[in-house]
């Protein structure tokens, strides 16, 4: 788990939550290529950054989606799940937190 690494990384800086491990239970979220010509959402909630993925709850327009960072290669790619209804996008928020959705 390379958050370890991270997480000793100096100075430390881990002050957002980090995901859970994927546990055996686990929803497949899918992830989209960023749409464009969006306005910018609102960050409602972020993991920590110190991962090699991190993830954003968005709001924008009346949903909400999550915004998936992956670092690869020294790049960042980004991805977006589908848009929910504010409830669902807070039940798989904590589910994505718990290691229940990925
Ligand atoms: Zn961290």
């Amino acid at each position: 788990m390379s958050w370890v690494v991270g997480h000793w990384r100096f100075p430390p800086h881990c002050t957002a939550p980090h995901v859970s491990a994927v546990q055996s239970h686990c929803d497949q979220l899918i992830w989209n290529a960023p749409r464009r010509g969006e306005p910018d959402g609102r960050v409602m909630q972020w993991t920590c950054d110190c991962t090699e993925a991190y993830y954003e709850l968005i709001a924008l327009g009346g949903l909400r989606f999550i915004r998936r960072t992956v670092l690869r290669n020294g790049k960042s790619v980004i991805h977006e799940s589908d848009r929910w209804s504010f409830r669902v996008a807070d039940a798989l928020w904590s589910a994505l937190l718990m290691g229940q959705a990925r």
